[in-house]
């Protein structure tokens, strides 16, 4: 089985706001007018903004293809936009991906992103590849997290600041760009991402105006046009933001379990005080509810962090099939990552084995997430951990620059 790995709409705030208020402006040819980041808008948001400029609402399906499917990021490119409205655009208008300032791309095909979205400020993006094509992008929607989770080394940085639309989409953005490099030739761009997973650092339904907007764009055909089956939201519980998530948007949801009862998780994932497992259970039915009308019956992935000794029991095993025996699920167990500082060690291969062994029996689909990029460190838990220690990444950086292996500003 292939792992699942490690990333706000408005459909309630109509997003073109910074936006309308510059356009406006009839300053807005001044140099320090901020120019619009035509990245971070949605295609709905996108018309609002050729409608205010006094243009005609198709300019917009034209212009995020050219963004997001070809992965242009200057005006003049845009051959089927006039030269006028070009010129129009490049005066008040910009592409404006996160900088990339680090990149490595292993043997086996996984690729990492360090992309800076502020000063000192970093998140990461890992590509996983998989057999048949498949391309798993894992996103980050936050810079940190407020969460906690005693496992996780985003937890232990603490929550800096939630990532815009245009830096989440951004991150898919740097992914699928890369592999038009060395592509001139706009008719033959195919898009390379086949799946995106809101894994990365960050709880993406705590930053739901700006996660909603940029999973539309992934699932927008003339954008990034993934099927909602390959556009996963994974969640640690935020109970009222689950229902709220199945209201505007239809994507596939993983809810980070890691315990099968309260007292264990309140322990693991502190956000259980306030949202204890038999509301979040419900929350869970209620969402697969939402889209039970669709044929073949939906499942949500429950993830599972293996911990030697903490949770990974045969207890615990049977606590979760009674836990999720009302509930379609999927588990997926996951390897722990270790960290410096980590109070943990991961369960061994053979007791994960056995731990599986019993889910499968009951009659669960249960997975094990395979560990792939460990060349390049981009593992998925890894992932959130390694922006975190920035001192001595910047000292690895430095080392590397100086050695010739880091490509600036690349994209
Ligand atoms: N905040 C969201 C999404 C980001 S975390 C959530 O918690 O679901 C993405 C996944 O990585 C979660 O399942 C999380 O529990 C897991 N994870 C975090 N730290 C880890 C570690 N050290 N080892 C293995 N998995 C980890
Ligand atoms: Fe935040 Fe998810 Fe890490 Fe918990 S596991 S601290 S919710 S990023």
């Amino acid at each position: 089985m292939r792992p699942l790995f490690c990333v706000k709409i408005l459909a309630l705030t109509p997003v073109v706001p910074p936006v309308a208020v510059v356009i406006m402006n009839p300053s807005s040819q001044s140099p320090v007018t901020p120019k619009v980041n035509l990245l971070g808008l949605t295609r709905t948001q996108m018309e609002d903004f050729f409608v205010s400029i006094g243009e005609k609402k198709f300019r917009a399906a034209q212009v995020v293809k050219w963004i997001h499917q070809l992965g242009v990021d200057n005006f003049e490119e845009m051959s089927n936009v006039s030269k006028a409205l070009r010129t129009k655009l490049a005066n008040i208008a910009e592409i404006r991906p996160p900088e990339v300032i680090y990149k490595e791309f292993s043997n086996d095909g996984t690729r990492k992103w360090v992309l800076k979205v502020g000063e000192n400020t970093m998140v990461e993006t890992v590509l996983i590849p998989a057999e048949g094509g498949r391309k798993t992008l894992c996103v980050s929607s936050q810079v940190g997290c407020a969460l906690d989770c005693s496992f996780c080394s985003t937890g232990k940085q603490g929550f800096q600041r939630d990532l815009t639309i245009a830096e989440i989409i951004g991150q898919v953005w740097v992914a699928n760009r890369s592999y038009f490099e060395e592509n001139q030739d706009y008719d033959s761009r195919e898009r390379a991402i086949t799946n995106v997973v809101m894994m990365g650092m960050g709880e993406p339904l705590l930053n739901f105006d700006a996660v909603v907007p940029a999973m539309e764009l992934m699932l927008d055909d003339y954008a990034y046009g993934l099927s909602k089956r390959r556009v996963t939201l994974s969640t640690s519980g935020i109970v009222p933001m689950i229902d709220k998530l199945s209201s505007v948007i239809d994507v596939s949801l993983a809810v980070s379990l890691h315990a099968p009862n309260d007292e264990l998780r309140n322990e693991l994932v502190p956000v259980n005080k306030k949202y204890p497992l038999k509301e979040l259970m419900a929350a869970c039915q209620r969402y697969l509810m939402t889209f039970q009308g669709e044929t073949g019956r939906r499942k949500i992935t429950m993830e599972y962090v293996m911990l030697a000794g903490v949770n990974d029991q045969s207890i615990h095993a049977k606590q979760l099939i009674q836990l999720l025996k009302d509930v379609p699920s999927k588990i997926n167990l996951i390897p722990f990552n270790p960290f410096p500082q980590a109070p943990y060690g991961c369960t061994p291969r053979s007791e994960i084995l056995a731990f599986q062994r019993t889910l499968t029996e009951a009659g669960y689909i249960c997975t094990i997430r395979t560990t792939r990029g460990d060349d390049i460190d981009a593992a998925c838990g890894q992932l959130v951990g390694k922006v975190q220690d920035r001192t001595r990444r910047a000292e690895r950086w430095q080392q590397k620059l100086k050695a010739g292996e880091i490509v600036r500003s690349v994209q």
